[in-house]
């Protein structure tokens, strides 16, 4: 059990002004592995005073400085990389390889890009009188989920020091104790005090102080559509800056050309990693519908392969859910594609066999999915894949964007162009072409309601910069 009673502010570790505390809780074995405090609007605002006073002291610091202090920060990550990955694998369920591999290994990546861009000179543009720079926006406040916790922190925190902001990080209460992790190596990274504090709690005290705070200007939010909509309307009141990074329902569209042999168990693998929570998951697999079986026998040969089970065992792919409450919601959805009419090829209800205890969903595939059914529409979240059949490429394209989310996508085809031309038409922040890899750099944010803004990559730092005019 690893507890932590302290809060990161102002460089130091502070006693909450509250006793109260969250009980952080192993999905596999449903026990607690960790508690934190739960902060009070009194914490946060001691956290916003102190990153206000720093951001006039870490604003002045040269970029590359600042650039080199993030370089510490991405050795010190990746020095620790084994221990963050037991600890996100521990607390979110997720198998020990697979988190070691993404949620430890990408964070450092991230961290280290940062350090190259944050140390070129930032940028500059002159016409006629006219000269063009950019400035640190100021005080951020960084409210996360825990379905991939350090990579969405790292993907704030690194664009936000190198352009010269100061930040107060909300972890999720599900997966919290990892940013505890990155608080201390940033207790060790030579920051001035109050750049970078860490309050935990509940997302409706600790999450809304933030928003409603005067002295914070901008908000970057990642998580659900329904709590980043709550956060737009806190944050317009005082008219904050404000990133969004919401749900998805993204859709995997089979060409008739497609290699079917790769296509099909690219996109389970995709589906049941991290147990499906994933915000980018590849949910929908858009099929002609002429070869909807012989898909549907390659997906459930693929889906056999997934193995089930104890996170710290290094031969599992999928491990459980986050919570009893994920998992009852999962199962909802799996009883509404029944009920609706989809045709249930594997998974289900039932747990996988020997799996009773651990919040565990068995990977699920629904075919003959048509686009108004409900699992069609909305984010699950879990380990559930829908195949849709389509009659032509217009249809195809017509339900990919069928959707009130434009996050991500994928296209394949066996004509690089014709897959080329097809991503284009996907109204989504992203679309992965035959396979296309996972690029830490790659702009990452969505169209229509999966949110507003970029991270990641050269993008991300735009997000954090002020542009401002000098006439002459
Ligand atoms: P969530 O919205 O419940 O919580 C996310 C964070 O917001 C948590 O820290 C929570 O405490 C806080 N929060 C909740 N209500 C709040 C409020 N009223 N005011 C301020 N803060 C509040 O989401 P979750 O269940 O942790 O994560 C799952 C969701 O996140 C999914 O919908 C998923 O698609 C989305 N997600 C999106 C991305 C992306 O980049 N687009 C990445 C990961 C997850």
């Amino acid at each position: 059990m690893k507890i932590y009673d302290k809060l990161f502010i102002d460089g130091r570790w502070e006693t909450p002004t509250a006793k109260a505390t969250i009980d952080v809780i192993d999905p596999f074995s449903e026990i607690a592995c960790g508690r934190v405090p739960a902060g009070t609007d009194a914490d946060v605002d001691r956290a916003v005073t102190a990153a206000r006073r720093a951001f006039a002291v870490w604003s002045a610091v040269p970029p590359v400085e600042r650039a080199a202090v993030i370089g510490r920060i991405a050795e010190a990550v990746t020095a620790r990389r084994d221990e963050i990955g037991q600890t996100i694998s521990r607390e979110l369920g997720m198998p020990i390889k697979w988190a070691t591999r993404i949620q430890a290994t990408v964070p450092a990546m991230t961290m280290a890009a940062y350090a190259e861009i944050g140390a070129r000179p930032p940028q500059e543009d002159h016409f006629d009188n006219v000269r063009v720079v950019r400035e640190p926006v100021g005080v951020c406040a960084f409210i996360t989920p825990w379905n991939y916790p350090l990579h969405q922190i790292a993907g704030k925190v690194a664009p936000a020091l190198a352009a010269g902001c100061t930040m107060v990080v909300k972890p999720s209460s599900e997966a919290p104790l990892n940013a505890f992790l990155l608080a201390e190596i940033m207790a060790d990274a030579g920051l001035p005090p109050g750049v970078f504090n860490l309050v935990t709690g509940a997302g409706q005290v600790v999450g809304e102080a933030l928003c409603r705070h005067p002295e914070v200007d901008l908000i970057s939010f990642t998580g659900s559509t329904a709590a980043g909509r709550r956060i737009g309307e806190l944050a317009a009141r005082s008219i904050k800056r404000v990133t969004l990074e919401l749900g998805g329902k993204s859709a995997n569209l089979l060409l008739d050309d497609a290699d079917l042999e790769k296509a099909v168990p690219h996109g389970i693998k995709d589906i049941f990693l991290n147990s499906g929570q994933t915000c980018s998951a590849l949910s929908r697999m858009l099929v002609p519908a002429n070869r909807q079986q012989e898909i549907i026998a390659l997906a459930r040969a693929s889906a056999a392969r997934v193995k089930v089970g104890d996170p710290s065992d290094t031969a599992n792919y999928m491990g459980p859910l986050i919570s009893d409450r994920q998992r009852d919601k999962v199962r909802a959805y799996i009883r509404k594609g029944l009920a609706e009419g989809a045709t249930l090829v594997c998974g289900g209800e039932t747990p996988p066999e020997g799996l009773a205890q651990g919040y565990f969903v068995a990977p699920t595939i629904f075919a003959d999915v048509t686009p108004e059914m409900t699992i069609a529409r909305e984010e699950i979240f879990g380990p559930v894949l829908s195949i849709m059949p389509y009659k032509d490429e217009t249809e195809a394209v017509k339900i990919a964007n069928d959707s009130i989310y434009g996050l991500a996508g994928a296209v394949w085809s066996g004509d690089p162009e014709r897959a080329l031309r097809v991503a284009r038409r996907l109204r989504t922040g992203q679309v992965a072409i035959n396979g296309g890899a996972f690029h830490p750099q790659a702009p990452f944010g969505g169209y229509k309601q999966s949110g507003h803004g970029r991270e990641f990559g050269p993008y991300g730092l735009q997000e954090f910069l002020e542009i401002k005019a000098l006439l002459t």
